[in-house]
């Protein structure tokens, strides 16, 4: 917005400066009450929060007759819509992480911490039970003055509903973690009959306590002391990272506004010195002190501060993502010159590949064939050659299925063990012996190629083949 299109000044800034009074920065040693405004971030915060809502719904969501995306631990299966991943593919569940991991790197590295900022579970759950908070117990003064209020019937009543919502949203949050892991229509049930299995009893006693301690009373505090990606991340800026920046040479020297003056009379740089920027932040850091570590880069900030902006007929900007080298008037360099960007880039891009590459390849089934040696193979008595095989047939999909087994190798080859469907149960290898016939003219060496095929009666895309050998005798 151009100085032009600025609303008229409300000059008077006494009661924003009253408020201001009881702000103070985040030392730990007291709750943050964060006072909430309105603002484009805050709308983006609710927005890219609200990705959470996958982790409550996603455990309804059905596929046939079970849970569409199922972390099947018991039987070491992984289920994916259609997809079942078993132990044997975990090295796609690894280039997954590998991709998120440096997903998160890359974006650090050009934003800074947005990932705490609008997605993090730990500041999700914290803003809605602050919201929650606010709600009832008013805004941060009046939350102040409740905290240090004696009890009484009114001061019981809104905490006791203040703590059953929070406990309420910890228990929803804990039986949808534990739905992730075992059919969640069956949890619930379970739950209220109090039938579950010990281990989901201990997950969701884990996971209501910690949500509610975490996001109720913990809040910035675990940002601060307990999550290590503050650490991690704050190692991985650079000069050109883009984070919330207090614009010094524009704000400073700050000083508070006299009745009926105007920051135009020029005694002042642009920051009032409302304080409001520390009253809205959910980590108590005044970011006119610089890049601290407990800024997750939110941008609450930047809303409070161009709002005071508007009030003192400035441009919005004071507090804006900016980096240090465009703070500094340094020239920008773009993201492609920029090795860390460059190498997370291509990191991401062969993960990202691999995943592909796994998911369009894995099949339903998989074959393994081990060739007995002992012996390697027996002369018949018609002239043939006989070799024995074990056959593997791993059946990844969630029915028991029927296999057909077939093998190419030299003319006049015979299977015998294999002329009915073998039964190959979902989730599970079996195992079966063939023997396999050739006659004996018709090898053309010792060893010579075979390759055994199974298809499944009930899917006919369903199929594998496993390259191995006939032996015979030395020519
Ligand atoms: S300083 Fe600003 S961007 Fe950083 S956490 Fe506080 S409000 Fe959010
Ligand atoms: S930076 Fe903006 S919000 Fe913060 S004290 Fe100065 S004028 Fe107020």
């Amino acid at each position: 917005m151009s100085d032009n299109n600025r609303p008229e000044q409300k000059t008077n800034l006494s009661e924003l400066y009253e408020e201001a009074g009881h702000w103070h920065v985040n030392t730990g040693g007291e709750t943050i009450h964060a006072k909430r405004i309105g603002g484009r971030f805050r709308r983006l915060k609710w927005m890219t929060s609200s990705i959470w809502l996958l982790f409550f719904l996603g455990p309804y969501v059905r596929w046939g007759e079970r849970q569409a995306i199922l972390y099947d631990i018991p039987n070491r299966q992984f289920h994916f819509f259609g997809l079942t991943v078993l132990p044997q593919d975990v090295w796609m569940l690894a280039l997954v992480l590998l991709f998120l991991a440096i997903v998160l790197i890359g974006v650090t590295v050009i934003a800074g911490r947005v990932f705490c900022g609008f997605f993090c579970f730990q500041t999700a759950w914290t803003d809605v039970f602050t919201w929650i908070e606010d709600k009832l117990e008013g805004p941060p003064a009046k939350r102040r003055k409740l905290d240090k209020a004696p009890w009484d019937a009114a001061k019981i009543r809104i905490k006791f509903t203040k703590h059953l919502l929070w406990l309420l949203i910890a228990v929803v949050t804990g039986v949808s973690f534990a739905g992730w892991f075992t059919d969640i229509y069956q949890l619930w049930y379970d739950f209220f009959t109090i039938q579950a299995h010990p281990a989901a009893w201990v997950t969701l006693g884990l996971f209501i306590a910690g949500t509610y301690i975490l996001a109720g009373f913990m809040r910035e505090q675990v940002c601060f002391w307990l999550c290590p990606y503050s650490r991690i991340q704050g190692v991985m800026y650079e000069p050109e990272t883009i984070l919330p920046t207090y614009d010094v040479k524009r704000g400073e020297p700050r000083g508070r506004l006299k009745k009926g003056a105007s920051v135009e009379d020029g005694e002042f740089g642009d920051c009032v010195d409302c304080n409001l920027c520390v009253a809205v932040c959910p980590t108590g850091v005044d970011i006119r002190n610089g890049q601290q570590e407990g800024c997750i880069t939110c941008g609450l900030c930047i809303d409070a501060c161009d709002r005071v902006m508007d009030k003192v007929n400035r441009p919005h900007g004071l507090i804006r993502y900016a980096s240090l080298d465009e703070i500094e008037g340094k020239p920008k360099i773009p993201l492609f010159k920029r090795p860390k960007v460059l190498v997370s880039l291509a990191i991401i891009s062969a993960a990202l590949l691999g995943i592909i590459y796994g998911v369009v390849n894995i099949s339903g089934i998989e074959l393994k064939v081990l060739h007995d040696r002992q012996p390697l193979f027996v002369l018949q008595s018609d002239g043939s050659i006989q070799n024995r095989y074990e056959i593997k047939v791993l059946n990844k999909t969630s029915q028991d299925i029927h296999v057909e087994l077939t093998a190419e190798g030299p003319a006049g080859l015979k299977i015998t063990g294999a002329e009915k469907a073998f039964v190959a149960p979902k989730g599970n290898i079996s195992a079966y012996t063939v023997f396999v016939r050739v006659p004996k003219e018709n090898l053309a060496g010792e060893r010579v190629p075979l390759i055994f095929r199974v298809s499944a009666q009930e899917q006919s895309d369903l199929n594998t083949e496993y390259e191995s050998m006939f032996f015979g005798p030395r020519r």
